[in-house]
């Protein structure tokens, strides 16, 4: 399960954006490790280089070098499946009528195609199937009638979906958030200039200063002179819909997400979590790196309450292994999860052993990781997990499983756990996860847990009226 996308964008009031944008890239590099690219405008041209690859194989001093302007957009991706297809890596540009234009896009249009057609029809002609480019030349369309705000506002009744841009136009920086909020998107602040960003920990890079959120249906338009901002709420809409993912999986644990903290959220599930389905063994232990923090608060909670219980490390971590998903094949998926973590057998053998983890998504980690507990000589292995059981699949822009592939699908939780072959498995509740960010059940996307989404998708069930925002054609009146 993967995060597909960061954006980031940046305008400085006299030096070049390359090399800020760079260094906030390899902060939201776990955010995409297929492509990374950046877009400049030098208030003349655009320059561009977009290439597939990590952030630090992708640009050298002489890339850098050539990407001149004080204003510029960023992306890191990570593609759906298959080979990479170098066409669909961003950020998207190209020069219209109207101007030139640089998108990045981090989410997922569900009406894509639909607008994609009826652009074609118009004569629009596209290199790419990805939904990044159906947003551009919409945009583009409206920037012949409209100005830049109102062909933004324009754009966004138009599309629907889940999406965080930063946009270029000409030499005009632009950050937008879809209605719902469903992708983060942060502003902030540099001694000489402004950046916004997926995740505030690209703006501690930089020794910014974290403003805050952009608002679900807010657009940022930041000064090409890199002296301030401007903000429009374009559309309203009466719930959000955040990913509560980002919080316990996809996000840096030192970003603040929609005013939290991603550690302390996973640290305060990991208590949760305890209080909810805390079970009495010598020791809690964390799947590294992504249960350590659940694993903290849940050791803490329980010591709290009187547990006599250690928290440990006993699952190292091979650093040089390459991901899992990479894998093509479940046999070799199988494989790596061995090649990758080692348990320590002096803090496991001869104990009951409580594992936590964030999620389960096939079940094959889970089996290997039990089985390995077992191997090391635990004499009760207890799986605990800091979400609920995933479902369905996601069409917002995460990479998830397909819903065949998902154990959690068709199999209860007492399936689950004899299939993993745990003592016990216990997932948190969606309420713990909605107390714990402080928000309302409505105001979280939670479709690849309960399977009802907050967008209108074909084929599946929505979790609340559909409230499409009105195509605006004119704003004389507003
Ligand atoms: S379906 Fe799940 S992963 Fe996708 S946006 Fe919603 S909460 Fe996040």
């Amino acid at each position: 399960m993967h995060e597909k996308c960061g954006v980031v964008g940046i305008s400085l009031q006299d030096r070049d954006a390359a090399r800020p944008l760079y260094y906030s890239l390899y902060a939201l590099q776990h955010r995409g490790q297929e492509a990374a690219g950046i877009v400049t405008h030098d208030g003349f041209q655009q320059h561009s280089h977009v290439e597939t690859g990590l952030v630090g194989d992708v640009f050298d001093e002489g890339d850098l070098g050539r990407l001149n302007g004080a204003n510029g957009i960023g992306h890191v991706r990570y593609p759906t499946s298959g080979a990479l297809d170098k066409s669909c890596a961003q950020p998207f540009s190209v020069s219209f009528k109207s101007g030139s234009l640089g998108l990045s896009h981090n989410g997922n249009l569900v009406n894509a195609d639909e607008v994609r057609d009826e652009l074609a029809a118009l004569g629009h002609a596209f290199t790419s199937d990805g939904d990044t480019e159906v947003i551009a030349h919409d945009l583009a369309r409206n920037l012949l009638e409209e100005d830049l705000v109102r062909a933004v506002r324009r754009t966004m009744g138009r599309i629907h979906g889940s999406y965080s841009l930063t946009i270029m136009h000409d030499d005009t920086v632009l950050g937008v958030r879809d209605p719902k909020g469903n992708r983060p998107l942060v502003i902030g602040e540099l001694e000489d200039g402004y950046v916004l960003a997926s995740e505030s920990a690209a703006i501690d890079t930089l020794d910014g200063e974290t403003i805050r959120d952009v608002e679900p249906g807010e657009l940022v338009v930041l000064h090409p002179d890199g002296t301030g901002y401007d903000t429009y709420q374009l559309v309203d809409s009466d719930s959000t819909a955040h990913c509560f993912f980002e919080h316990v999986y996809f996000a840096r644990p030192d970003s603040n997400i929609d005013g939290t903290l991603v550690y302390d959220a996973r640290r305060e599930l990991g208590r949760r979590l305890y209080e909810e389905t805390g079970i009495d063994t010598d020791v809690v232990m964390p799947v590294p790196d992504s249960g350590r923090a659940f694993a903290s608060g849940y050791a803490e909670a329980a010591q709290d309450a009187g547990a006599d219980v250690n928290f440990a490390e006993g699952l190292m971590k091979n650093r040089y292994v390459g991901r899992t998903f990479i894998m093509p094949t479940q046999d070799e998926r199988e494989r790596a999860v061995r090649l990758k973590l080692n348990p320590i057998k002096t803090t496991v053998e001869g104990k009951r052993v409580t594992l936590i983890d964030d999620s389960i998504v096939r079940g094959t980690t889970s089996t290997q990781l039990v089985e390995l507990m077992r191997d090391a000589g635990a004499e009760e292995v207890h799986v605990r997990i800091g979400a609920p059981p995933i479902v369905a699949p996601c069409y917002m822009g995460i990479d998830m499983a397909t819903r065949e592939e998902l154990i959690a699908a068709d199999k209860s939780v007492e399936e689950i756990r004899e299939e993993i072959k745990a003592d016990s498995l216990s997932y948190l509740s969606i309420d713990a996860i909605a107390a714990t960010l402080e928000t309302e059940r409505d105001d979280l996307c939670l479709g690849c847990v309960t399977g009802e989404y907050p967008y209108d998708i074909d084929g599946e069930a929505t979790d609340r009226e559909v409230e499409r925002p009105v195509i605006q054609s004119s704003l004389a009146d507003d």
